[in-house]
């Protein structure tokens, strides 16, 4: 008779999480454990960012998947997940492989929401993996690197426009900042040309964040010559940059040759494809953090969707929250293997949130406490350490670890 088979799709925080954690509380006479993933690396989501602004090599950003897996217990399959076809439970891959299951656990992460905004996937950038984050990189570093070299001068070129200011956007002008003077010296560009304009829907940056906290953080960029336009929507963007507007009246081009769009994420298209019941790519889930409609289908990280009771809202898609999940379904996909239907229930242990200002600064509200400049940068990479200790122990902090602290 065959051995269950554990197929965990996704070697991002929940996936590497959940594999990580199983392969400790069962062994291999007790079920096969596959992870299967797009490429043989996972990348830290969280720190994309830096690898897009270029103050990150995006080297630093990832790791071989099989350095922190037990290859003795857990099959890797580095492949594209198409489809999950869940009354035969199988998953299809993209070289055409299909893969039985008898449990299986979704972690496949988020892409960006672009909520029909026309032009977003033509003409603007996106942070989504190392491709895209590399590719924002260069693009930027072209982009000065030619501003010379064309006799009609064209500023567009050095006006970076960054849709949403939410702590992604906020964290991506925080490196922005820092590396428009680094490529201003390097491309002997006057400095004064360029500019950082931040375009943000909503009345506020970082909606429903702490007050003081944002002002700081405002008041931070500005210095750096971040240009905040609040409550200004991005419209469409085109092919010489991005229409904006307050209403449908005041309605202005800001001309760009960068525009970068990070103003929220959708659950993996495969979500949707397999035919789950979603909202916006994300399943919501029991509290045991199975998909309502199979017993045996476990989905976690931003593909799934769970209600605050306390404010009646979505939980927001985090990294600290994926972890947990993760740690949570290797223990529920465990007990359900060894006979045990007395799954435990999910409940988020939230320490706090850290947005960073840059390598050197951060904002951050943490146990209740609030912090500002070194002291919450220096909070932040302890975070960004700790979520690498987590899956690797203290030889993937070493090799992958944030250690400059001012
Ligand atoms: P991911 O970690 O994104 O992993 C998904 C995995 O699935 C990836 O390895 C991907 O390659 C793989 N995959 C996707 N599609 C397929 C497919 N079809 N086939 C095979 N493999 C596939 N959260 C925080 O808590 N703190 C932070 O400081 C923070 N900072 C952030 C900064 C940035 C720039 C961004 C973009 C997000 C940040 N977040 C932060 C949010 C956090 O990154 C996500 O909530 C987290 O990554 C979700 O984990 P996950 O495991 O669901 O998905
Ligand atoms: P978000 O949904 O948190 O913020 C998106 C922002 O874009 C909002 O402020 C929204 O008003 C704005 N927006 C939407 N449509 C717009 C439009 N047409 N024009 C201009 N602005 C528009 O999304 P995010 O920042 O991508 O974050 C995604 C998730 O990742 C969140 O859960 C967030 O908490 C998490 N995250 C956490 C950290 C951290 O903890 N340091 C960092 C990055 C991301």
């Amino acid at each position: 008779m065959r051995k269950p088979r554990i197929v965990v799709l996704g070697a991002g925080y929940a996936g590497l999480m959940t594999v990580t954690r199983l392969q400790k509380q069962i062994s291999t006479s007790e079920a096969e454990i596959v992870l299967v993933n797009r490429d043989d690396y996972h990348y830290e989501t969280t720190w994309l960012h830096e690898a897009s602004a270029g103050t990150l090599h995006h080297d630093r950003v990832r790791y071989q998947v099989r350095d922190v897996i037990d290859n003795n217990k857990v099959k890797f399959v580095q492949d594209t997940v198409e489809d999950i076809k869940r009354e035969e439970k199988k998953v299809l891959l993209g070289s055409g492989e299909e893969l039985e299951y008898d449990y299986l656990v979704v972690g496949l992460g988020a892409i960006p929401e672009t909520f029909g905004i026309p032009g977003l996937h033509e003409h603007a950038f996106m942070i989504k993996n190392i491709n895209s984050s590399r590719q924002i990189r260069e693009h930027i570093e072209y982009a000065f690197a030619s501003y010379n070299m064309d006799e009609v001068k064209d500023d567009s070129k050095l006006t970076i426009v960054v849709g949403g200011a939410g702590f992604t956007g906020i964290e991506l002008l925080g490196e922005l900042a820092n590396r428009v003077p680094e490529l201003c010296r390097e491309y002997d560009i006057d400095y004064k040309k360029t500019r950082l304009i931040c375009v943000e829907a909503a009345p506020m940056v970082l909606p429903g964040f702490d007050e003081e906290l944002v002002k700081y953080a405002v008041a931070q960029l500005e210095k750096k010559g971040v240009e905040f336009r609040i409550g200004t929507a991005v419209k469409e963007a085109t092919e010489t940059g991005v229409i904006v507007g307050k209403g449908e009246d005041e309605v202005e081009e800001i001309k760009s040759a960068t525009v970068i769009w990070a103003a929220g994420v959708r659950g993996n298209p495969v979500i949707e494809k397999a035919g789950f019941e979603n909202m916006r790519g994300r399943v919501k889930v029991r509290p045991d953090l199975r998909s309502i409609e199979h017993d045996e289908v476990f989905i976690i990280g931003d593909s799934s969707l769970m209600i605050n009771e306390e404010v009646n809202r979505p939980y927001p898609p985090t990294a600290q929250i994926a972890m947990q999940q993760g740690e949570l379904t290797a223990k529920n996909v465990a007990a359900l293997l060894k006979g045990n239907n007395d799954l435990a229930s999910f409940t988020p242990d939230l320490k706090g949130t850290v947005c960073s200002l840059g390598e050197d600064d951060a904002i951050g509200l943490v146990f209740g406490k609030k912090l500002y400049g070194t002291s919450a940068s220096f909070m932040k990479k302890m975070v960004d350490n700790r979520a690498l200790f987590m899956v690797g122990g203290p030889g993937l902090v070493f090799k992958k670890g944030k250690f400059k602290f001012m």
